[in-house]
């Protein structure tokens, strides 16, 4: 049982300290896609909420326009701490409403979602400018995304979005993340979806919040062979699978002539 709660805002958007966002705006506290990993689980002592994260979701509510002039040629991402096309949209269409106010702004504005209901504005994706669109994907294995996102787009849903965008002129990026060790296949997921992707970014899997033991115990019941290498990253900080793994990854990105961007290593990029 979720619990759905309304609530006033002052404003949607806010300073961002991710390394390629000025500013971010998320539509809902809390996010209902429920992924083990969930790197915004941190979110949820900012809430006066007892369930668990996944369990809540507000929904914000501002009467206030969006001062946008402060906002010129500054990148803007939509879903940082939620995903903003999670199932409560269907209904409350906030970031629809947010996206109808961006149309002819002249900020970079990006989306960034696990959720084929997106496909439902891409009558404003048309009017915006500067925009593209990321969707997540790290497996082409649908169990597994099951098992790890349990209430966000199917693998096939998520690789038909993504054709629908580009097919609609949408610049569209797939964002690998987050990269299981032995698990992500990124030369597979390339091959199946850069007919219709522009660009690609990968990041690793980083286990530093309160999922990090959630992640290692599915890890151990359901891949129990990958448990050294686990081990070896996540207990003794070895890094050396990472670095090899991004020079594979940036050789097949040149020898493939595809644009793509390495998000490793989450303490180096932080914005200083
Ligand atoms: S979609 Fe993003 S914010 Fe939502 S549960 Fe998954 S990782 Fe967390």
């Amino acid at each position: 049982m979720i619990t759905v709660k309304e609530i006033n805002v002052n404003a949607y958007i806010t300073k961002s300290k991710l390394p390629d966002a000025d500013f971010v705006i998320n539509p809902y506290i809390g996010c209902t896609h429920k992924c083990i990993y969930c790197y915004a689980e941190f979110m949820k002592r900012f809430t006066n909420h007892n369930e668990d994260w996944g369990d809540f979701i507000d929904v914000k509510l501002s009467s206030k326009p969006m001062k946008l002039d402060k906002m010129k040629n500054k990148t803007i991402l939509i879903g940082s701490v939620t995903d903003a096309y999670n199932p409560y949209e269907k209904k409350h269409q906030i970031t629809r409403k947010i996206l109808e106010q961006l149309v002819n702004c002249n900020s970079h504005i990006e989306v960034l979602t696990k959720s084929d209901l997106v496909l439902r504005d891409i009558d404003l994706f048309k009017q915006i400018k500067d925009f593209r669109i990321g969707i997540s994907l790290n497996t082409l294995d649908d169990s597994f995304r099951k098992s790890t996102e349990p209430f966000a787009s199917s693998v096939e849903r998520r690789i038909n979005a993504l054709r629908v965008l580009h097919e609609n002129g949408i610049e569209t990026y797939l964002f690998m993340s987050p990269i299981f060790p032995g698990i992500t296949d990124f030369k597979k997921l390339i091959n199946e979806t850069k007919e219709y992707v522009d660009s690609f970014c990968f990041e690793n899997l980083n286990l530093r919040g309160a999922y990090s033991g959630r992640v290692l115990s599915f890890i151990d019941k359901n891949y129990n062979h990958l448990n050294d290498i686990y081990t070896k990253i996540y207990k003794k900080k070895d890094m050396t699978y990472w670095e090899s793994l991004s020079t594979e990854i940036n050789d097949f990105c040149s020898e493939n002539k595809l644009n793509h961007k390495l998000y490793f290593y989450h303490e180096k990029i932080k914005k200083p």
